[in-house]
Parts: structure tokens; sequence; C-alpha cells
């Protein structure tokens, strides 16, 4: 391991332990019961909060109990009950178009591969590591807008770098039993203390050592 690496495994420990502390109890803030409803509200989630996908599942759950159901619906019905979430219209299509590859090629089971979840429909990087972390409990770490912005802000990463290579870069620092804590760990720090408008700085146990807050004085 050369020093960069190593230097860049400690800021990553420092992040971590950092958020760890603040979010004990982190973890998936979407309901569901089971792997497909959490594949559902995952592809529903996408650039909406978590909050307003609870807020439709219960009766796109209660409609469509699983994807043989799901890949019958009509487009208008599904669109009618999610039309309050961002996208629905795009979203109600993939969840159709999801459920019907699921149904023909899966038997009716959301698989448990990384590399076929993101064959399915509205299913990409971030959603599979989800699925495959929260609902399989299997090694995963999704980098959604959140894990991006404060691995680019802490500087773990440089401020144009894209998803994956933050995906890659946590990945390599960590164990694969610490991916699953670790999106949430630092999900909760970026939703609730170093958040998009507002970072929490002045009262941040990284501030001495943040690349934002040093831009940023
Ligand atoms: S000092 Fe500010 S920008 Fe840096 S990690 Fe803490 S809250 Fe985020």
């Amino acid at each position: 391991m050369n020093n960069s690496t190593k230097v860049k495994e400690i800021r990553i420990r420092r992040l971590l332990v950092t958020a760890k502390s603040l979010f004990p109890n982190a973890g998936c803030e979407l309901d569901f019961k089971n792997v497909y409803e959490l594949s559902v509200a995952v592809i529903l989630s996408a650039q909406t909060t978590d909050p307003s996908v609870n807020k439709v599942t219960p009766e796109v759950f209660k409609a469509y109990p699983d994807p043989d159901h799901l890949a019958q619906a009509e487009l208008v019905s599904l669109e009618n009950m999610i039309k309050t979430i961002g996208l629905y219209h795009t979203k109600a299509k993939h969840l159709i178009e999801f459920a019907k590859e699921v149904v023909k090629n899966f038997d009716g089971e959301i698989p448990h591969d990384f590399d076929q979840l993101q064959t399915l429909p509205g299913v990409g990087r971030k959603t599979a590591n989800v699925i495959v972390s929260v609902g399989f409990n299997q090694p995963g770490l999704a980098v959604d807008t959140h894990v991006l912005r404060v691995s680019q802000r802490f500087g773990i990463v440089s401020n144009d770098a894209d998803p994956l290579l933050v995906e890659k870069t946590l990945k390599n620092a960590l164990d694969e039993s610490e991916w699953g804590d670790a999106h949430h760990a630092l999900l909760f720090f970026g939703r609730y203390h170093c958040t998009a408008r507002k970072p929490k700085c002045e009262s941040c146990p990284l501030n001495q050592e943040c690349r934002y807050k040093k831009m940023n004085p």
C-alpha cells in the first residue's frame, strides 16, 4: 500500500468513525416488509425524499403485493398512486417494466446478484447496492447524493469525482462487512449534519481537517 492510499484510508476511517458517533442508529428509512417492497421503494426514491415515498407505498403495496400483480398494473392507476412524488410518470413505467422482467427472467423473485439486478429497468448501481445490502444482507455500498457530497467535501475524492469513483474508493478502503453500515452512517451524516445548503461546520468534529471548511472559512 503506498503512502497516499494509506492517508486516504485514515481519512475515510476518521470520517466514518465521526459519522457513526453522531448517528449510531443510522439505517434504512424506507418502509418495507420484504425485498420486493424494498426494491419498489428504492426505485421510487430517486431524487425524492424517503418520507414522501413512505406516504405512497402503502397503497402501492396493497394494490400490487408482488411482482406478478405489479407486472399487470395499469400505468394510469399506478401513476395516480405515486403522483405526489417527483418523476412519477417515468417511475411508474420503470416499475411495471421492472416487474415484468422479474416475472419473465427470474420466476417472480428479485435476484440476489448485483449484475443481474442492474439488468432490470429502473435499477442502477445505487439501487442495486441498496437491494443487495439492505434486502439480502450481502456486501453493498450505495453512493447517493449525500454520500457523494460528504466524500467530496471532506476531501476523500476530488470535487468533481463521480459516484462510481466514490463507491470504488470507499469499497477499497473498507472491509466488505463494513460496507452496508458505512453507507447508512455517511448518508445520515450528509442528510442531517453535512447538509447540502447549510452544513453544520461550526459544531462539526471534523472542521479542523475538512477541505470544504478550509476553503469556506
Ligand atoms: S466541516 Fe462542514 S463541510 Fe466539513 S464535514 Fe463537517 S459539516 Fe461537512
